[in-house]
């Protein structure tokens, strides 16, 4: 294959290879089909090279993943070696061995509160369809076999699996696979300021978003609630933060209620709000956490569920023997990989003071675009942006766009104009490699504001 930031003739080829073999994930694929799949051959530091020669501006490091960047050699060195030394073993049977017992105890360590079990499994949606698994068997291990009941939220993202599907508040991820499955309960409104905030203060729609979980809590009957679920800042739903205060509410009314905490940190995990965990971020101790992603910064297929007080003392200490697990649960060469990721993470000082003050000039020079004639609101915190698209900035009344919306014409002329920056729906979402540099927060805020004047000039505004 040719370097990864030369021009290919193969481009066609792929195209049609592609469009007669691949099944994409979330695709219509009569429109691939139409326009031919954009072929990305190569990657170093925030940028992909595509087959036509292109180098793009990685705004969303993959999906929410490649913290440290791409084209990293320490990780591919310790992949290599990991191959080399134990190319695969399982956890099975009484067997272990370093790889996965090294990440566990690292994951242990920088977890939040008192979490200190950890399983491994491949991707993020395992890891939810693992942790939904063990907090049933946690209450049925309790005698409360009656709690299975898990509330969920409107516009949550958990994953792709059935029960990850369902947990989703995505509604359009249920119909065609006959969703939700029974036991799910997704409260509204989302906590959405910006979309569902109205005349209301910040402060005001916390409590809103916060009494309506309890609601919730309350029709389903609070001793049959197994757990509650959450990601500490929405991702695929829209890059939400949540409003003030709102995660120690939550957290209160779970404990008051005495039901399962879990946040899902697919996202949120692992540098990504600043912190190694968003939990930490908004100072809260779930009992249980998902995470996936920025673990092994995308090099390898890796997530795990953590936990810790009673309900991972209750499992741990369980007589009987835990009927879950994977293949490829704690896969060396994943393993090795998401230490030396961790360990870099560390070394380079890439979380927490580290990271600050490329945070805060992310966060300022996003928040300059906040004066463009189809802004209707920026937002971030972390390496996490988002950018609302609006055709009128004091109504936030959104555009009509035949067939399509505002979002995915920005998303394209983004892609056109060297920048991966992701739309759901009319907002614009940004989460950058955390290895980012000022140059290159300048060089992506410069590339967001053409590709938003180029959309403005679509829609008739400029
Ligand atoms: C991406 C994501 C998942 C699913 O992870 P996969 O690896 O795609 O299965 C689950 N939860 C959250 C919050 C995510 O962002």
């Amino acid at each position: 294959m040719n370097a990864p930031h030369l021009k290919s003739n193969s481009t066609k080829q792929w195209q049609d290879k592609d469009s007669a073999h691949l099944l994409h994930p979330f695709m219509s694929h009569p429109d691939l089909r139409k326009k031919g799949a954009r072929i990305v051959t190569g990657a170093e530091g925030v940028y992909i090279f595509d087959s036509e020669g292109n180098k793009i501006l990685d705004g969303m490091a993959g999906l929410w993943c490649t913290q440290i960047g791409y084209g990293n050699e320490e990780l591919v060195e310790a992949a290599t070696n990991a191959m080399r030394q134990l190319p695969y073993y399982n956890l099975f049977f009484m067997t272990s061995q370093p790889y996965a017992i090294e990440l566990a105890a690292k994951i242990a360590e920088k977890a939040p509160g008192n979490i200190d079990q950890v399983h491994f499994a491949t991707s993020g949606s395992e890891a939810v369809d693992t942790a939904y698994k063990l907090i049933k068997y946690y209450w049925n291990l309790k005698g409360q076999p009656q709690r299975k009941q898990f509330i969920s939220r409107d516009r949550a993202y958990h994953g792709s699996t059935t029960v990850a599907a369902s947990l989703c508040g995505l509604t359009g991820m249920h119909p065609q696979f006959d969703l939700p499955i029974e036991g799910i309960h997704h409260v509204s409104p989302a906590p959405y300021y910006f979309e569902n905030g109205g005349d209301l203060t910040p402060e005001e729609f916390t409590d809103v978003c916060v009494k309506a979980i309890e609601d919730k809590i309350l029709e389903v009957g609070p001793e049959n609630v197994a757990a509650f679920v959450g990601e500490p800042v929405m991702g695929a739903g829209g890059m939400i933060p949540p409003p003030p205060g709102y995660w120690k509410k939550v957290e209160a009314v779970c404990r008051k209620y005495g039901i399962i905490m879990w946040c899902d940190e697919v996202i949120c995990g692992w540098g990504r709000t600043g912190e190694w965990f968003g939990s930490q971020y908004f100072d809260i101790e779930p009992d249980i956490i998902t995470m996936a992603k920025g673990l092994s910064s995308g090099y390898q297929p890796i997530s795990a569920v953590a936990m810790g007080g009673d309900l991972a003392k209750t499992i741990r200490d369980g007589d009987e023997e835990m009927v879950h697990g994977f293949t490829y649960s704690g896969h060396p060469v994943a393993c090795a990989v998401a230490l030396k990721n961790i360990e870099i993470m560390e070394r380079d000082n890439l979380i927490g003071e580290g990271a600050k003050d490329r945070i805060d000039y992310f966060q300022e020079q996003l928040a300059s675009l906040s004066d463009h004639p189809i802004v209707g609101e920026t937002r971030g915190l972390g390496f996490l942006g988002a950018i609302e698209l609006v055709k009128d900035k004091k109504t936030k009344e959104r555009f009509e766009v035949e067939g399509s919306d505002a979002g995915f014409i920005c998303r394209e002329h983004c892609f056109n104009n060297g920048l991966v920056m992701r739309s759901v729906g009319n907002t614009m979402i940004l989460s950058p490699p955390i290895i980012i540099t000022k140059d290159e927060i300048d060089e992506l805020v410069t590339k967001a504001r053409r590709a938003l004047d180029l959309t403005a000039k679509d829609l008739g505004v400029l």
